[in-house]
């Protein structure tokens, strides 16, 4: 099974294990290097089961032990606690903190991660989470704020409305942009209220957090908004930092690619 043909593969979730399984396919020699502490990516932030994954029903760490059961079977060498740090397009190299990795052929696979808000980082974990699931017991009996209006704000909402005790939809825009049957099912819970038109600026500068602050996305006026709890559901944005810059990537494509 061995070729000489190195291929690296950056990033170790679903798409980067698929792309290795089917590299080995090839009779090519993929490693994949994940700086996380182990493979399957987002699949570790998804708690409830899938129900829209094509061909599989299931959790998804059984999906994810599925897939690590094939990748053991097939021998595919990974690098963890590794992340890639600068890629040297023109020679081939990939850069970690400590190692040097030359490849023959690059697939990236670094996925997206969740939009965060920087001012928020102080308090991640203690007041501020990135979703509900997984932090329900700490969310219960209290006011907890989403902000964002996507489908993912709503669906937050909905989950924690039965044991929260309200829920605060925060959005920029007039009107939400989730889905019509997740905004109807929103409107008929008593303790979910959705603020449209609020943008969130910062904390409101106690010791202790106390809420946020607002601005309406019109007029600008401000307002102090209480809560004890944040979720960010402000969507994603895709790990690029590390693709070239278009001119050097026509440079480098083949021609008609
Ligand atoms: C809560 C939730 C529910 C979901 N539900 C469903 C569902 O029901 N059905 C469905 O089909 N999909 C669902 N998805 C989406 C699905 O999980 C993702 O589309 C899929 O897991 C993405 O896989 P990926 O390999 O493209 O990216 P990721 O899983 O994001 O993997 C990318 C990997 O690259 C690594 N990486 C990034 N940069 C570097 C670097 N520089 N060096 C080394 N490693 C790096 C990251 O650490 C990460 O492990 C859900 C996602 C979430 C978060």
């Amino acid at each position: 099974m061995s070729s000489s043909k190195k291929i690296l593969i950056i990033g170790g979730g679903i798409a980067g294990l698929s792309a290795a399984l089917w590299c080995r396919r090839l009779g090519l020699s993929p490693l994949i290097i994940e700086q996380a502490p182990q493979l399957g990516g987002q699949l570790h932030q998804i708690y409830l089961p899938l129900v829209d994954y094509p061909g599989f029903k299931g959790t998804a760490s059984e999906l994810l032990q599925a897939l690590l059961s094939q990748m053991s079977e097939q021998e595919i060498d990974y690098q963890l606690e590794q992340k890639i740090e600068r890629i040297d397009y023109k020679n081939n190299v990939a850069f970690t903190e400590k190692e040097t990795l030359t490849y023959s052929a690059l697939i990236m696979a670094t996925g997206n991660r969740k939009r965060e808000l920087p001012q928020f980082k102080p308090f991640l974990g203690s007041h501020v989470h990135m979703t509900a699931t997984g932090v329900m017991e700490q969310l219960k009996d209290q006011h907890v704020a989403i902000i964002g209006g996507g489908d993912g704000a709503f669906e937050n909402a909905l989950l924690l409305a039965p044991s929260a005790r309200k829920v605060s939809i925060l959005m920029r825009s007039e009107q939400p942009r989730a889905r019509q049957h997740f905004v109807e099912q929103a409107q008929q819970v008593k303790n979910i209220n959705l603020h449209c038109q609020q943008q969130v600026q910062f904390f409101r500068d106690e010791p202790e957090f106390m809420g946020l602050q607002l601005a309406h996305s019109v007029t600008g006026e401000q307002q102090k908004f209480a809560c004890e709890q944040v979720i960010i559901k402000c969507g994603y944005t895709p790990a690029q930092e590390l693709l070239p810059d278009p001119l050097l990537l026509a440079l480098l494509l083949p021609k008609g690619c």
